[in-house]
């Protein structure tokens, strides 16, 4: 500081910050942080308010929890030395051990339906390697779709496919990616519609163009044409 005081005037009221915290104060527990944080790569994620608003608390759960990797699948069932099959692979698909990355990313039956949604926005991808890797990537994904609509995409799907999953092992259920790809869209409306009863989009909008669905305006955009009669003799 000494030495750009020398050259450049003026500086008598600046003074050192230190960068690692937003109040510019040091503090050894920051400074652990900041290390932690280079060496590990400790990644984060957090429920945003909007979410918490519209999404219910037991889907917002639902999803932290996979990020964490603790919901009840088979491998996790396994590590927790709940007696289940130990050859069983996952009930969607029957190919893979069930963790939590392959039923909610990696599965055939919810690969297709994250593809679906991202060939919506029409962008490529390569499918995360993690369920907190997916969230952590998930607004950088948007294209076209709504803002907020899409924050809720991620819930509404896991939610839906997790439900699929549990009717298929507990009550011998039919789950169909097309039934869970049309469940989950109803369920976005019906979030939707509970936040906010004025939202003049229907069912109808949601399943069909989704994208086209604009949270933020007050009313739906519609083409309006007026007829009038030709010049007479024309
Ligand atoms: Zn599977």
């Amino acid at each position: 500081m000494a030495r750009i005081r020398a050259v450049v005037p003026g500086m008598d009221g600046d003074y050192l910050l230190w960068l690692g915290d937003t109040n510019g104060q040091f503090s050894v527990k920051c400074f652990c942080m900041q290390v932690e944080l280079q060496l590990y790569r400790v990644p984060t994620w957090v429920v945003l308010t909007y979410v918490r608003k519209i999404v219910p608390p037991k889907v917002v759960l639902f999803l932290s929890q996979a990020a964490d990797n603790k919901i009840a699948v088979l491998v996790n069932l396994q590590r927790r030395g709940v007696a289940v099959d130990a050859e069983a692979a996952c009930a969607l698909c029957g190919q893979a051990t069930e963790s939590v990355a392959h039923l909610l990313l990696h599965c055939d039956f919810m690969w297709g339906l994250w593809c679906r949604v991202i060939h919506r926005e029409g962008v490529a991808w390569c499918v995360p390697a993690t369920v907190l890797g997916l969230l952590q990537e998930w607004e950088a994904l948007r294209r076209g779709t709504d803002v907020s609509l899409w924050k809720v995409v991620p819930y509404a799907l896991s939610w839906s496919v997790w439900l699929a999953r549990n009717g298929l092992i507990f009550n011998g259920e039919e789950a169909s990616m097309e039934a869970v790809w049309d469940i989950h869209l109803t369920r976005i409306f019906w979030w939707i519609k509970a936040f906010n009863q004025d939202c003049p989009y229907t069912l109808y909008d949601f399943m069909v163009q989704f994208r086209e669905v604009r949270l933020g305006q007050q009313r739906r955009q519609t083409r309006v044409a007026e007829w009038t009669s030709p010049p007479h003799g024309s």
